[in-house]
């Protein structure tokens, strides 16, 4: 209903409009940029101009495109997770393949064994045991992080997050046991490369992060 009167209520501005050829007719958004462009049309399209708070996280500017692609789905708990295969009734099993609790994003993420392996290395772990989702866990860290260490955080759980699916892809589907210790490495090395997306000066923001996974 309440839809329907925007509707109507849009319908009779333009309805009383007349374009004029000689005035000059310039058009903005309200999301505060004074051009209109694909993105200010995609916030009001998408969350009608409120930022959704994991957007700044996601599309950080060190991470490549199918990690931002995996984040999103991660956040928005869209990834193929036992729980949700079993939600969309292609398995029986909701469960995680090596601990007895429900495979769900947050779980991989924050609570399975590896990941609790990952955080430890970071200092993060109480952290993570404590968050109730991935959301929570990445403010908690942003609340309370000397501003420093804050700039390369979305790019290293970014990668971690990553780095704990992929493993937990490939013990699913390879049968084999990831080391944690191979998974650290392989986190620090994508960290190392994703530095040469951001300008030399902003790089040892995420360097100080892969130098804790060393
Ligand atoms: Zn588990």
């Amino acid at each position: 209903m309440q839809s329907q009167a925007e509707l109507q209520s849009l319908m009779n501005t333009l309805a009383g409009q007349q374009l004029q050829q000689n005035i000059l007719d310039k058009r903005s958004t309200v999301t505060g940029s004074m051009d209109i462009t694909t993105s200010t049309n995609y916030n009001l399209l998408t969350y009608h101009g409120i930022l959704w708070q994991p957007a700044s996280i996601i599309w950080n500017k060190a991470t490549p495109n199918t990690c931002r692609i995996f984040l999103w789905l991660a956040f928005r708990d869209r990834l193929n997770t036992n729980a949700n295969r079993v939600h969309k009734k292609w398995a029986i099993d909701p469960h995680c393949s090596s601990c007895p609790t429900i495979e769900t994003a947050n779980h991989i993420i924050l609570h399975c064994k590896l990941a609790d392996e990952v955080w430890k290395k970071l200092n993060l772990h109480m952290q993570a045991m404590s968050s109730a989702n991935i959301q929570a866990f990445v403010e908690l860290i942003l609340d309370n992080m000397p501003e420093q260490q804050k700039l390369g955080w979305p790019a290293c759980f970014a990668a971690c997050a990553h780095g704990l699916w992929k493993a937990r892809n490939q013990r699913v589907f390879k049968h084999t046991e990831p080391h944690s210790a191979t998974i650290i490495q392989q986190i620090k090395e994508n960290l190392r490369l994703w530095v040469h997306r951001l300008k030399p000066s902003l790089r040892i923001h995420i360097n100080t992060w892969a130098d804790k996974l060393s």
